[in-house]
């Protein structure tokens, strides 16, 4: 990446945020990005140039009001959606050309995702809902003692053998994050993940994902339309009619 780059995404950062710079820097790198959806003869720009960088270890908001195109830019930065234009790198490796296949074998390795309604599956441990893209990753070794360890990172050592539904929200909302981190992504893409808690359990949500980055370092982009949880990141993305309005 040339040094136009590097200046324009070392500004984004808040004062007083240290930021170290190198070639390997970058999670996210998204130059351009547009997304048209056609509706028969209708066409919808969900996004119409969006460009910006995300570096190791950050933590940051994606904001905007509804059909602003903040779902329509994590399906692209997760690797669930390709953009109709523009350019796409995700820990470094080039993402917009990718086949169907290839995309969701970069999205195993990369990417762990926590969602409002926690999307666990209903009859399944919490155990083996974690040890689930370990066995999607083509992984057979350890299987077990990885998803344990995730599980006890999250401080749910003692529930291993519980089902969904005999946990409370904050509980499940933990296992999620359990299991989005047992493949060690190089990204963790959470969308609305307190919106279906209550502020308790959501604010300990957010301070374990938080202490995760801290600690281990996990780049982290939350989705949520919550000022007191974006004001939690370092750098907030605010999304208004599918163009970054500015970045605080
Ligand atoms: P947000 O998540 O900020 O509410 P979205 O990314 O969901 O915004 O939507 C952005 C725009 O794209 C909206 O106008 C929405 O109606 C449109 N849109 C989103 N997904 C589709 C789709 N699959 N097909 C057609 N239009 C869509
Ligand atoms: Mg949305």
């Amino acid at each position: 990446m040339n040094q136009s780059v590097f200046t324009s995404a070392q500004s984004l950062v808040r004062e007083n945020e240290e930021v170290i710079v190198n070639d390997n820097h970058w999670v996210i790198q998204a130059e351009d990005l547009t997304k048209v959806y056609k509706m028969g003869e209708v066409e919808v720009h969900a996004l119409r140039g969006v460009s910006f960088q995300i570096a190791k270890g950050e933590v940051v908001a994606i904001m905007g009001p509804s059909g602003s195109g903040k779902s329509t830019l994590m399906n692209i930065i997760g690797c669930l959606d390709q953009p109709t234009e523009g350019e796409y790198l995700l820990d470094g490796e080039q993402v917009s050309n990718l086949k169907d296949d290839q995309l969701a074998s970069i999205r195993n390795r990369k990417v762990g995702f926590v969602f409002q309604s926690f999307n666990l599956l209903p009859r399944a441990t919490a155990l083996s809902n974690v040890e689930m893209p370990i066995r999607y990753a083509g992984v057979r070794q350890n299987l077990r003692e990885r998803a344990l360890q995730s599980l006890e990172l999250v401080g749910l050592g003692d529930r291993i053998d519980h089902r969904p539904n005999e946990l409370s929200g904050g509980q499940q909302q933990r296992v999620a994050i359990a299991r989005a981190l047992v493949n060690d992504p190089a990204l963790i893409l959470a969308d609305e993940p307190t919106g279906n808690l209550d502020t308790q359990a959501g604010d300990e949500i957010m301070h374990l994902l938080l202490t995760l980055n801290k600690e281990k370092g996990t780049t982290l982009v939350i989705v949520t339309h919550d000022p007191e949880i974006a004001e939690q990141t370092r750098r907030i993305i605010h999304l208004r009619d599918g163009l970054i309005e500015n970045h605080a």
